[in-house]
């Protein structure tokens, strides 16, 4: 339930809250923080806080830097950890501009704008249930992260030998305490790694969920001394950390991807928003994968996705089809990893969705074998392309894929694309150890 103005006010008083921490996201996924004393929660609610957008990435537009936050109240939440003198109280905000419109290259409003599309062909919600995946290394003297793990445990490992297990069961009752429903958390297949899912929601709260997860994460790691790290791929040889993406399409509180007659229970509407994703999945793996490091992740061996195919059974290919029915049909897509913009990426796989939806073609036949082991001529013939290596490439197909394009609207997109070539610019001047290390004494 939303509370109103008059209700946070009082809540306020009743807790002590000393601060209010005003959140939104840039660009590359990054929460931004506005955080005033209890005394401003007038002009709070009044949507009078301002800040200097041209400080933000992905914001620059020196002409309109000074922009508002509008808290969307449905997102009050008191932080369980407090500060000396009380507690500290945070509201997703959305970012407008003087003139009172919603600015376009907020990421949040954006999705906003994107599910309101949804809404008028007759959706009523788009849910998401996020598998997000982290490692913890452990912390030097100096409060640095180190590249030491935390423990050599291993998946589902209940031995002793799972350090981090503290900490997690720590994130886990902090994330409840904060309204999460925690459906599983456990130790991943990798040493330190470890993954908490929590319940689907409607996209913007999954979306808002994701952001808070990591701030939770990252908060209780610190107090057991140990660094949460949310990058692709942060060891080589061993998995990488992603976050796989459930998703169904509802409409009046039916999964519309369920049909008790359809082949294997799934509906038309099923396979052709399916479709729609594997259609748009080049473009879509800028948005999923939007680090240098990220393709670093998504290489054969490691359980990651590398080509673009779909099964029911197989964990291996880019999309699955778990095995719920009923309210929990829903896709799998398993490209994203936790350095996406979650705001972005669900618009991004929408939009793509949407677009299946209105083509109305099917899929090519599901893989069921393992793709890793096919040669280059049994993959062509059974219609399954690579995902793009590098972010290089991603970007490259993002620009030519007008759906995806349409869904992060010009201003995103063109501010998406700016920020992402800045980055392989400065990653393609880099010389890597690897590097000196194959060619110095061969040449
Ligand atoms: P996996 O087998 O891939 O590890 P999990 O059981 O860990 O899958 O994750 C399941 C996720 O799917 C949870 O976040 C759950 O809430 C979500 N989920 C369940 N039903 C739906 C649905 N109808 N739409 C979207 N997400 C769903
Ligand atoms: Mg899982
Ligand atoms: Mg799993
Ligand atoms: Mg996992
Ligand atoms: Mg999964």
């Amino acid at each position: 339930k939303t509370l109103s103005k008059e209700e946070i006010k009082q809540i306020m008083q009743e807790e002590n809250v000393q601060f209010l921490r005003l959140m939104f996201t840039d660009i590359n996924g990054i929460i931004k923080n506005v955080e005033v004393p209890a005394s401003q929660v007038d002009k709070v609610l009044d949507n009078k806080i301002t800040f200097d957008g041209s400080s933000i990435d992905g914001f620059v537009r020196i002409e309109e830097s000074d922009m508002l936050l509008h808290p969307d109240l449905s997102t009050w939440l008191i932080f369980p950890w407090g500060v000396e003198h009380g507690k500290v109280a945070r509201l997703i905000c959305d970012v407008y501009l003087p003139d009172g419109t919603p600015f376009p290259g907020d990421p949040r409003n954006n999705l906003r704008r994107v599910l309101e599309q949804m809404r008028d062909k007759g959706f009523s919600d788009f849910n998401i249930g996020p598998e997000p995946e982290f490692f913890l290394f452990k912390l030097d003297d100096n409060n640095e992260p180190t590249l030491d793990l935390n423990d050599q445990g291993a998946y589902f490992d209940f031995a002793p030998v799972d350090l981090g297990e503290n900490c997690r069961r720590d994130i886990v009752l902090e994330l409840e305490k904060m309204g999460f429903e925690v459906e599983a958390s456990h130790h991943e297949v990798a040493p330190g790694q470890h993954e908490i899912d929590f319940r689907y929601a409607d996209a913007l709260e999954a979306a808002d969920r994701i952001q808070t997860f990591k701030l939770v994460v990252k908060t209780i790691a610190r107090k057991h001394g140990l660094h949460a790290t949310f990058m692709a791929k942060p060891l080589q040889g061993i998995n990488g950390s992603g976050m796989h993406m459930n998703m169904s399409l509802f409409r009046d509180g039916q999964n519309i991807f369920f049909d008790s007659q359809g082949e294997q229970q799934l509906s038309k509407e099923a396979y052709y928003f399916l479709n729609g994703v594997l259609n748009h999945a080049r473009a879509l793996t800028a948005l999923n994968n939007p680090t240098v490091n990220s393709y670093k992740r998504l290489v054969p061996g490691f359980e990651a996705p590398v080509y673009v195919a779909w099964s029911a059974r197989n964990r291996s290919p880019l999309i699955r089809i778990p095995s719920g029915r009923g309210n929990s049909t829903r896709i799998e897509f398993r490209s994203p990893d936790p350095t996406a913009n979650p705001y972005l990426v669900i618009a991004g796989i929408l939009m793509a969705g949407l677009d299946g939806l209105k083509e109305r073609q099917m899929p090519v036949h599901s893989v069921d074998r393992n793709i890793y082991s096919m040669s280059e001529t049994e993959r062509k013939a059974n219609g399954i392309t690579d995902l793009p290596s590098t972010l290089h490439n991603a970007v490259k197909a993002f620009k030519k894929d007008q759906v995806v394009l349409d869904a992060l609207g010009e201003h995103l997109a063109q501010s998406f694309v700016d920020s992402k070539d800045l980055e392989w610019a400065s990653y393609r001047q880099t010389v890597s150890d690897w590097e000196r290390e194959q060619y110095m004494q061969l040449y």
